[in-house]
Parts: C-alpha cells; structure tokens; sequence
C-alpha cells in the first residue's frame, strides 16, 4: 500500500523527484557532483532571492538537527552569549545544543502551547548583553508559527544577531531576510522542499561564516569547513549524493510551481481543508486561528476516542499521521498537510477523516 504521509517530514515525494534520486551513480570527487552541488547551493538561496554576494547556503549531511547543531555550534562565536526563546520540542534543542557544546546560554521558557511572550524577551535582551538570540520559526510541537518578523526587529533594536530553526518551514513560510538581525537558518531537503531525507543545509550571511567559532566545537559539523571547500567544488566528507539529486529535482519543481508563495497559498489550502473537515466532526483545533503555520496544525483529541484509534484507522486508508510529543501525547494529535499531495489525495483524506471520526 502506498501511504500519504501527514507526518512533519520525511514527506510525501513526487514521481520526478524519486526518479532523480536513482537517476545517477555518482562520484563526488568528479565535476558532474561538483556541477550538482552548486546547482543545488544556488537553488537554495534562489528560494527566498538571497544575493550570493551576502548569503552563503552550506550542505552537509544529516537530519535537520545536523543543520541546527551545526548552525549553533559553529556560527556563535566562542564569547558568545545566547538567549533562547523555547515554546516546545526545538525550542528547548537549542537549549540543549548549546548546553552540550558549552555556549553560555540563557531560556525564555514558555508552556509549548503559548505564544512568544515579546515582553519577556524585551526585558531579557534589556537586562543582559546578548549578542545572539535563537528561536523555532515553525515550532512543529504544536504547529504554532512563532512571529519572527517581530523577534528581528527587537534583535535589531537590541544588537543582537538571531540565528533561526526554520526545519519546518523553509519553502513554505516567510522568512525576514531583509532583517539585518537574521544571520543564518537551518532547513532540510525534506520537509518544505520536498526532497527525501539525508540532507540539510545552513543559509547564512557570509559575515556570519567570517565570524565564526574559532577554534572549532565540531569536527564533522563545522560550517566554515564545508563552506569553504563548497565554494572550491570541493566537499570535506562523502555528501548524500542521492538526496543531492533529489533535492535539484525538487527545487526545481518548487520554482516550476511559482516558488515558496505559491507553496504557502497551496499548503494553506490543504490545512484549512482539513481543518474545516475535522471542525465539523467536532474535533477542534488546538492553536487559535491564526496562530498555526500553514504546514502542520494540531488538533485535541476527541474524548471517546484514543490516538491509537486514530492514527490505525486513517492508517488502514493510506494515510499517516503524527502524535503529539511529551506531555501532550494524549491529549492532542497532528496532521500535516507538506509534500506532494493532489486533489484526489485529498479528496480520498477527506472521506478517511469523515469515518474515522464518526465511528
Ligand atoms: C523536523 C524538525 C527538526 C529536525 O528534526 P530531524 O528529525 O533532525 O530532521 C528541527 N526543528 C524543527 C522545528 C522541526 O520541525
């Protein structure tokens, strides 16, 4: 059975994208992987129009935590002091990767179901010298989309560079890089992107590669070293040449159909299908409106109904869904609507949902 994944990534792929990911045998010491790479580094800055002359996109191997750990550990300097904004699972990574890689550090805690609290996060930056903030742009926890816009400006306002988790929403979400604040985001190749997993990637701003952590915290997630080689059609370590493949295919398909806005209206289309379907089988959402990206919502679950109920039934229908993480494992579940997903998908998804809640 072919299973529509509404999990937040790996996601759904089309055909074209699968196809290149087999499509070549590849040497990467040759020119055609090194053609394949900068096809790729261009592409991804191409997503949002970052100008090469300011922006760099980094590859490297891994999930999307390589991208975030490698991000944190190698763009803050080693006299570094970083305040973090959790309200979930990513939220409190950051913490934790910059706790193991010995980053002073200091938490702007949240319960995972709030909201940035920008009063707090203004008296944090007023109380101390932070030179650099992290934050989740699309905490996938609850699907809230953290408003980083207004999280720059108070950066700006405060000196203070924002590093950013955009895992979940690179491709689909508006991402301030006009900003002067905003200095790198994580991504990876498939969520947003659409590409399969074994790939993620650091955008950031050349300055940011300038100043970072000296000497190194990490041999094999040290930015500079594979930006450095990158720009020289080199590659420190063996890359995940499939996923690069799959990743050129997938960006191009991305640009074919009208690029991240486009991604946004369609995702935004599928969500809100889902989300009125569900609301009128009496299951509500767990954010308010407005509040969730438009890649992932979370619902609260049912009372005559278990998780385990629900993921069996719509899995039995082909699709797959996703629990909720820690604590709020029984108490919600959540459907994301990323990847390749048609109108006949959906229309099959709506019908699924319809019996298994009214069961
Ligand atoms: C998926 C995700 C990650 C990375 O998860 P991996 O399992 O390492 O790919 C990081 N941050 C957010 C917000 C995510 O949604």
């Amino acid at each position: 059975m072919r299973y529509i994944l509404l999990n937040p990534g790996p996601v759904s792929i089309s055909g074209g994208v699968r196809k290149a990911a087999l499509s070549a045998d590849l040497c990467h010491r040759e020119p055609e992987y090194f053609a394949l790479q900068d096809q790729v580094r261009r592409g991804l800055l191409d997503v949002y129009g970052c100008a090469p002359a300011e922006w760099t996109s980094v590859l490297l191997g891994g999930s999307g935590t390589t991208a975030l750990e490698a991000m944190l550990s190698s763009l803050l300097p080693r006299d570094a002091r970083l305040l973090v904004i959790e309200n979930g699972v990513y939220g409190e990574r950051i913490s934790r990767i910059a706790q193991i890689h010995g980053v002073e550090f200091q938490a702007v805690k949240h319960e995972w179901t709030d909201a940035i609290d920008f009063e707090r996060v203004a008296q944090a930056l007023s109380d101390r010298d932070f030179t650099h903030v992290a934050a989740v742009h699309h905490e996938t926890t609850t699907g809230r989309l953290n408003d980083i816009d207004r999280l720059a400006e108070l950066c700006e306002k405060h000196g203070a560079e924002l590093l950013l988790d955009s895992v979940s929403s690179f491709g689909a979400e508006s991402i301030p890089f006009e900003s002067p604040a905003l200095i790198a985001c994580a991504g990876t190749a498939n969520k947003c992107l659409h590409g399969i997993p074994g790939l993620c990637f650091v955008v950031c701003r050349n300055t940011a590669l300038q100043n970072a952590a000296e000497p190194p915290r990490s041999l094999y997630m040290h930015l500079p070293l594979w930006a450095e080689k990158q720009d020289r059609q080199g590659t420190p370590f063996t890359p995940a040449v499939n996923s690069m493949l799959a990743l050129k295919q997938a960006l191009r398909e991305l640009a074919q159909q009208g690029g991240w806005r486009a991604r946004h209206a369609h995702y935004s289309n599928l969500a809100g299908q889902v989300q009125r379907q569900l609301s009128r089988l009496g299951v509500q959402s767990l954010l308010s409106p407005g509040e969730s990206s438009c890649v992932l919502n979370a619902y609260r679950m049912p009372a005559a109904q278990t998780y385990a109920e629900i993921h069996d039934g719509l899995k039995q229908r082909g699709f797959v869904i996703y629990a909720g993480q820690g604590n709020l494992e029984s108490a919600m579940f959540r459907i994301s609507t990323m990847g390749d997903i048609g109108n006949y998908d959906m229309e099959r998804l709506l019908a699924a949902l319809s019996s298994v809640f009214s069961e």
